[in-house]
């Protein structure tokens, strides 16, 4: 398990080296790692970890789910578009495991995206051999 305590709103963070380290417990040398958050207002892509691009995704989020704009959710709980968001990003990604390592091409990250931060958040990895 990976304790993530994120410090904004909107926050990307780069768990490559915590999956490894899970990866690396595991004592699994072939197989697959699930990298999964457990979170309703969370996400987890894999992309690349480059500053620009993090301003992008930041800045494509906004502009296909604003914030409040008229959404039921915000009625009862002021997060809509932090569900949503999530919802079209997805909520894991399987990696393969070859040589007790993660198979990402060179540039590609395991991210995760806090969309209603700043809160304490977990990320669950298991790691399957075969
Ligand atoms: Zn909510």
């Amino acid at each position: 398990m990976i304790q993530i305590n994120t410090s904004r709103r909107v926050e990307v963070v780069d768990i490559t080296p915590d999956v490894q380290k899970e990866v690396e417990k595991s004592g699994i040398k072939d197989g697959l790692a699930v990298v999964y958050t457990p979170h309703t207002t969370t996400a987890i892509v894999i992309n690349e970890n480059e500053p620009g691009l993090i301003e992008d995704i930041v800045f494509v989020l906004d502009k296909l789910v604003p914030r409040g704009a008229g959404y039921m959710h915000d009625e009862i709980d002021n997060n809509a578009d932090s569900h949503l968001r999530a919802m079209l990003l997805g909520n894991s990604v399987v990696i393969p495991v070859t040589n007790g390592k993660l198979e990402l091409g060179t540039w590609q990250r395991i991210m995760f995206l806090e969309l209603d931060g700043p809160r304490s958040r977990r990320v669950i990895v298991k790691v399957i051999e075969g």
